[in-house]
């Protein structure tokens, strides 16, 4: 069984715990440099991306992250995908660089502070796992302004890009760990 580590230093770890257990992988709260030994990919999950951050910047687990990222899959959500993004805007923040993605903090705005909708995936993701519109819950979201030509989208929401592939990575704006529906996850573990 895949190891799938989910970063726990803040945020709704524990939901994802629970989702990639149901979709078949052995979760681990990562909460130190030592335990990316024996993952197999890493979680980030939703969160105060900046709250985040300083535990990370604390802990120096900055570079050991984004020395991880370059070799294994890592999934983010919301804030993870954050920290993942190679540019932060709303205000500027340090992050990993692992996408190439600008993404602007609370992008939506008031209007969808939260909501739960349903997106369409497009065919590599059904054929990668099963069929069939996605619900999405949106949590003080991060919006996508900018996709490199590396990346791929899977998902679009009000014309923005909500779910994102580049090579080993994933990126979900909304959160997949609060439903109760597994093929995110599904197609993440794809990916290990
Ligand atoms: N608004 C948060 C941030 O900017 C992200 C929200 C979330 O992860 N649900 O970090």
């Amino acid at each position: 069984m895949k190891r799938v580590g989910v970063l726990a230093l803040q945020g709704d770890f524990e939901a994802h715990g629970i989702a990639l257990s149901r979709a078949g992988a052995e979760p681990v709260y990562v909460r130190t440099a030592g335990q990316l030994e024996d993952i197999d990919g890493l979680i980030l999950p939703g969160g105060e991306s900046t709250t985040m951050l300083k535990l990370l910047q604390n802990e120096n687990l900055m570079g050991r992250l984004a020395e991880f990222g370059k070799t294994k899959p890592m999934f983010g959500t919301c804030a993870g995908v954050i920290l993942m993004a190679n540019e932060v805007t709303n205000p500027k923040q340090q992050s990993l660089g692992l996408l190439d993605l600008g993404v602007e903090r609370n992008g939506y705005g008031r209007q969808i502070h939260s909501c739960v909708t349903h997106l369409h995936p497009d065919g590599s993701f059904a054929s990668r796992t099963s069929p069939g519109d996605l619900e999405a819950v949106f949590i003080r979201a991060p919006i996508i302004r900018r996709i490199g030509k590396g990346a791929k989208v899977l998902a679009s929401y009000l014309k923005t890009p909500v779910l994102v592939e580049q090579g080993r990575h994933l990126a979900a704006t909304f959160h997949p760990e609060l439903t109760p529906d597994d093929r995110v996850h599904q197609f993440f573990l794809t990916k290990l």
